[in-house]
């Protein structure tokens, strides 16, 4: 994962910090946790974004964009608040991979820090 760039939030664009959740002895998962605290909202590099509840497999939607380079899910960098415009990088280091996406009315536009 890179850390060069952290990921927004999915659901309202703030940014999202590092965490690392202890898997097993010698494993651990890094993830990005949304700052909100009553936002569940997490990006990892092999699920994308999802919000984990606790004893369920995580729910992950395939609508998700994805690295043509990589297969991996791409998250949310920058968000223009200006165009309403939203901006996906790859989670892979130095991949020039990116995206845009126009947020559409009625979505989350109307939210305001
Ligand atoms: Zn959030
Ligand atoms: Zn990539």
């Amino acid at each position: 994962m890179r850390t060069d760039i952290l990921p927004l939030c999915d659901k309202h664009y703030r940014t999202m910090e590092p965490c690392i959740a202890p898997f097993s002895a010698d494993y651990s998962i890094e993830f990005f946790r949304c700052t909100d605290k009553f936002c569940h909202r997490c990006f990892s590099e092999r699920l994308g974004y999802v919000t984990p509840k606790r004893g369920e497999p995580p729910l992950f939607s395939s609508d998700q964009p994805r690295c043509d380079q990589h297969n991996r899910p791409m998250f949310i960098s920058t968000l223009d608040r200006q165009r309403n415009m939203i901006r996906y990088a790859c989670p892979e280091p130095h991949c020039p991979d990116t995206g845009t996406e126009t947020i559409g009315a009625g979505g989350q536009t109307s939210f305001q820090p």
